[in-house]
């Protein structure tokens, strides 16, 4: 699938980039950072394109829970991977996505 330009999430069109993201500063790999305030959602363009999909849903959970006032669930990681990992696989498997297969 195509990952989208932009995407409206509530009031807020948050612009996707695709980018190599550094490491942390301890050392760990990101694969994806999401900026609220400026909404921007970027996805490190150094893996797979699946596991930049899955990233986007991630990275879009952040957003969806933050534009809801559920900044708490907006910085829940477990609670953003299980739903992101969740609608990524029923957008992807039943096709509801209406975006390109790539
Ligand atoms: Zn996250």
């Amino acid at each position: 699938m195509l990952i989208p330009d932009k995407v409206k999430v509530g009031s807020i069109t948050y612009q996707v980039k695709q980018e190599h993201i550094d490491k942390t500063d301890d050392g760990l790999y990101q694969f994806g950072v999401t900026d609220y305030l400026n909404a921007v959602i970027t996805i490190n363009s150094d893996y797979p394109q699946e596991r930049k999909e899955q990233t986007f849903f991630h990275e879009l959970m952040h957003a969806v829970f933050f534009e809801s006032s559920n900044s708490d669930q907006a910085a829940d990681e477990r609670l953003v991977d299980s739903t992101g990992l969740m609608l990524y696989q029923v957008f992807k498997e039943n096709e509801l996505a209406n975006l390109k297969k790539s």
